[in-house]
């Protein structure tokens, strides 16, 4: 049996839900196979010992794993990490999960459906209804009306980057030569429904530096994106400076359908202080924290998790956008290394599970754009070659909110470990047994069933009975 001994506080409590085994909060008077602690525990009942924190000089003959958990959640979830191109969080949980596989049975809840790799989270951030609204938007300033001819020139240079940017931006500014605007939302939805997915799309609440668009003037889109399934959620331009703006933005949005998440526009937050805003707003969803720039792991894991100054707000980490890979002043990859690398990102995924979430802006999938439309294809076409599950970031929050929620009950009669759920799970949720040269694995429901080298996984349809006993 393993045991958790650590303090309680909200890193604790995330490392327990990034976990999600079978283990029990230390008892000084049970034994322990593996006890999983931040310090040393005073009765020390164990056979082997995971310290999640390192350097604590404890000198025994048991097994022992020394890893910096503690100090990886404290940067990564706090989104104060040095190094974002890997998901060490992921790395580390790893680590203890082989251990205590090596040293007593492990049963966990993977962070994926059954029969899946990982999910890959489709969304699209919507800051113009079209190009030439984002053409044009970036070229006109509001607050300097009495611009001379001049000026408004330079503005339009500086906000137009790359050659290939400035080009676009002359045609679509007068709607003329080579320029053809087309309707992008109904691109996606043809797109999207060719593999038969729905995706979020993140409408801002109204115009703001960078949003060129009412929300009242975005209406048709809306109605058209719902009536295709998809989801609607809020992009934030002003809910991340206070509670009062959140609650505010919230409500409009919501003149137009429901909305449980959120994502700050431009990834414009000054520190994570606002998650604590939205939650209190009510959303039950963030992905805000991401990076302009680059693609990564802004959090260090691959999974969503509740972030240290909150109660129950999931935060989905924005792992790519289509700008990162593409514009000039950022990756600026060709689509050939963008894909690459893309793909490369996903091993990542389909070792660990959990969510790889996808940002791609609408007016890229105007024809200028073809290169960044066409990765967007591949990534799915890549996600269903690797068994990855494409959802809407609402799907992915119930599966994890589920998640989450869930218990594996452990009880042990002489050489035979029972697990089950405590409650049936609606979600394809399973249990997952590490395999082990002594172990004999049998579940109650043999019908779902899937083996690998190393683990097997039952899916939970009820509430599942696993036997595992012991051969000697
Ligand atoms: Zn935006």
């Amino acid at each position: 049996m393993i045991s958790f001994y650590l303090q309680k506080n909200p890193v604790s409590r995330e490392i327990k839900q990034l976990l999600k085994i079978a283990a029990s909060d230390y008892s000084e008077n049970k034994k322990y196979d593996v006890v999983i602690a931040d310090k040393i525990p005073k009765n020390q009942n164990f056979k082997a010992l995971v310290l999640v924190k390192k350097n604590l000089n404890f000198n025994s003959d048991i097994p022992i794993l020394e890893t910096d958990l503690v100090d990886l959640c404290q940067k990564g979830l706090n989104f104060n990490a040095v190094d974002y191109t890997k998901p060490l969080i992921e790395e580390e949980l790893f680590l203890i999960k082989e251990f205590c596989a090596k040293n007593t049975v492990l049963a966990e809840i993977p962070p994926v459906s059954f029969g899946k790799t990982f999910f890959v989270v489709l969304s699209h951030d919507i800051d113009h209804l079209s190009l030439h609204g984002m053409h044009f938007e970036r070229s006109a300033d509001k607050n300097l009306d009495n611009r001379t001819f001049f000026e408004k020139i330079k503005s339009f240079l500086a906000n137009h980057k790359s050659l290939h940017d400035k080009t676009l931006g002359f045609f679509a500014l007068f709607k003329g030569g080579i320029w053809k605007d087309i309707n992008n939302f109904e691109k996606i939805n043809n797109i999207e429904k060719n593999f038969n997915l729905s995706s979020t799309y993140f409408f801002a609440p109204f115009k703001q530096k960078g949003i060129s668009y009412d929300l009242k003037n975005a209406e048709n889109h809306i109605n058209f994106v719902k009536k295709n399934n998809n989801e609607i959620a809020c992009h934030s331009v002003s809910g991340q400076n206070s509670l009062k703006h959140a609650v505010n933005e919230k409500k409009i949005v919501e003149k137009f359908a429901p909305v449980k998440g959120n994502r700050v526009h431009h990834l414009d937050f000054e520190s994570t202080d606002f998650l604590k805003n939205f939650e209190k707003a009510g959303y039950l969803y963030d992905s805000s924290l991401g990076l302009n720039k680059k693609t990564g792991f802004p959090c260090l894991t691959t999974q969503p998790f509740v972030p240290l100054n909150c109660e129950k707000l999931m935060e989905f980490p924005l792992n790519v956008q289509d700008g990162s890979l593409f514009k000039s002043n950022a990756m600026n990859l060709s689509f050939q290394k963008a894909k690459k690398h893309c793909f490369n990102f996903m091993t990542f995924f389909q070792k660990f599970g959990g969510q790889l979430v996808l940002d791609w802006h609408n007016v890229f999938f105007n024809p200028q754009y073809s290169s960044w439309e066409k990765l967007y294809i591949e990534l799915i076409k890549k996600s269903f070659e690797l068994n990855a599950l494409p959802v809407t970031m609402s799907e992915c929050f119930e599966f994890f909110n589920e998640r989450r929620n869930s218990k594996i009950l452990h009880n042990k009669k002489s050489n035979s470990n029972l697990f089950s759920f405590k409650t049936v799970p609606k979600n394809k949720m399973f249990l997952r047994i590490w395999k082990n040269k002594n172990l004999v694995i049998n579940a109650e429901n043999e019908l779902n069933i899937s083996e690998s080298k190393k683990c097997v996984d039952i899916l939970c349809s009820d509430k599942t009975l696993v036997t595992v006993s012991s051969k000697n």
